[in-house]
């Protein structure tokens, strides 16, 4: 068996995630609850690792800029819940919204956005979501009462049509058509009250991204820290979106973790650092060893540009290429040029000024602003994509290539048997390593079911301690990606793990 693809890759990984205990969904034992999942023990490990690389190269230790020199970037961590003044400022509480339709027969619901439609000459209508075309044409094949070929038909997408075109259409499992409703606008932003008396006048709402606590401590960071333009001031945390129809995994879900980053610099020079932002960050996802033909760079469209993209010169995505949307790409980070949207906004909003006063020049002007803003979710699941392969000639075929310098567990520690002094010297072992690592200590089942765990964990490295280990101070050490096994010393299996995890 070779290394699946499309739905069945899907399938296995979804699998292998819950049984190694990756991710599992979120109230499982109460059925579940549609868009939510929890990260098990070795999935909130990975997910921390991704979460640390970012902060780390973003925040702790930047990348030079276009000058060769360092550039200047420091963290926040805001409020999940701020003033809802911050929310019609920011433009969600107006505008953050889907296109939603129902089907009134199946109870079904779609972003209308989402929705395509295969058009007939006769006027009949047949809609179906992205990647189950043939659904729609065995339908079309039975209305019509002939058969149909993809090419018989015009195909569009349902936000196009006019509203008595929807009376012709064949909803996806309806058993007459026109059962969708025209679309609706539906507010992204999940609401809750604060306080103990909470009514209308107390509404708050979950933050539907990290960016906008950025904005809000702008001024508080500019005031305290020494940054001077250009400067940016990043963030990690939970986001909550209410999808319209959260699918695909952990790629499109209703809670989910972004890491954003707002970059403020003078007018003129945004587009230049527009450019700069969108090479480093499709460079970045490259450099966690990322298959560079599965990730690309793609310019928004202008009907695509989000509510604040429009005061400034475009978005960015970087792409990759997922399972569900093999050949084609979905986004894994957005770029955006914010221009000074934000700012002028809370500066309006809330009639504090939000000016940048730049003592060099004496000149006094509102930033403009460049975001590359990702999913660490989404993030966990293109390294988790990426991982998956299978290898027939192993004990169990299946194993997780997690990058090295990502994985949930560095390095196990397996006594051949539970005798003869192994135990001990591996007990040794796992004292000392554990102090700088992540590791973990095996002594049961047989060797081949040892590693078979460890590959589907991505552990990229195995320690055995054997007959030879004590009388010759060496161990076994078996590399997870070629099955290769060699020997070191004893006393050299740290620095060998050091070099390893940093290859
Ligand atoms: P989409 O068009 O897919 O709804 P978006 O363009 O609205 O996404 P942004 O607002 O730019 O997304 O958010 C930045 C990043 O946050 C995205 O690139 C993605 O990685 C992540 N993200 C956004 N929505 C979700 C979600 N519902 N689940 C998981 N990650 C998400």
């Amino acid at each position: 068996m070779s290394r699946p693809t499309g739905s069945e890759l899907m399938e296995k990984l979804v699998a292998l995630c819950k049984r190694r205990g990756f991710v599992f969904p979120a109230s499982e034992i109460y059925g579940g609850i549609n868009g939510f999942w929890d990260y098990g023990p070795l999935g909130v490990q990975l997910k921390n690792r991704l979460r640390d690389r970012w902060w780390r190269d973003m925040v702790e230790c930047p990348p030079l800029g276009p000058d060769g020199h360092p550039l200047s970037i420091v963290g926040i961590d805001s409020s999940i819940i701020q003033n809802p003044k911050a929310w019609v400022a920011s433009g969600h509480v107006g505008g953050f919204s889907d296109p939603m339709v129902d089907c009134r027969e199946t109870k079904a619901r779609y972003r209308a956005d989402h929705l395509h439609v295969l058009n007939h000459e006769t006027g009949e209508r047949f809609a179906f979501v992205e990647g189950e075309v043939e659904v729609a044409l065995k339908r079309a094949k039975k209305v019509l009462k002939r058969s149909v070929s993809e090419e018989d038909f015009e195909s569009g997408l349902l936000v196009d049509l006019a509203e008595e075109e929807l009376e012709m259409i064949w909803a996806p499992g309806a058993k007459e058509r026109g059962t969708l409703t025209p679309p609706r606008e539906f507010n992204l932003m999940f609401s809750t009250t604060v306080g103990a008396t909470g009514g209308d006048d107390n509404v708050a709402y979950l933050r539907p991204e990290t960016a906008q606590g950025i904005f809000l401590n702008y001024k508080n960071v500019v005031d305290t820290s020494r940054v001077r333009i250009p400067f940016g001031i990043a963030q990690v945390g939970k986001a909550f979106r209410n999808e319209v129809t959260p699918r695909n995994y952990i790629f499109r879900s209703r809670e989910f973790e972004q890491m954003e980053m707002e970059w403020f610099c003078h007018p003129d020079e945004a587009a230049k650092w527009f450019e700069f932002w969108s090479e480093q960050r499709l460079a970045w996802w490259r450099s966690l060893g990322i298959q560079a033909d599965n990730l690309v760079l793609r310019e928004h469209d202008q009907d695509e540009l989000a509510h604040y993209a429009k005061t400034g010169e475009g978005t960015v995505d970087v792409e990759y290429r997922y399972p569900f949307t093999d050949p084609a790409f979905g986004e894994l980070e957005g770029v955006a040029h914010r221009g000074s949207f934000d700012l002028e906004q809370h500066q309006e909003h809330s009639k504090v000024k939000l000016q940048y006063f730049d003592p060099q020049t004496q000149e006094r002007f509102v930033p403009h602003v460049i975001e590359p803003a990702s999913g660490l979710t989404r993030g966990v699941l293109v390294i988790l994509c990426e991982a998956y392969d299978v290898d027939e000639s192993r004990p169990s075929p299946e194993i997780m290539r997690i990058p090295k310098s990502l994985a949930p567990i560095q390095a196990a520690i397996f006594p051949l048997v539970a005798k003869e002094g192994m135990p001990d010297i591996a007990e040794k072992l796992y004292l000392e390593l554990r102090r700088e690592f992540v590791v973990q200590m095996d002594v049961k089942q047989s060797i081949g079911k040892r590693y078979a765990r460890m590959d589907e964990a991505g552990t990229p490295y195995c320690f055995t301690i054997d007959g030879q280990t004590v009388e010759d101070q060496t161990v076994t050490v078996r590399d997870r990606d070629t099955g290769d096994q060699q020997r070191v010393a004893l006393d050299s299996v740290a620095e060998f793990l050091r070099a390893g995890l940093a290859s």
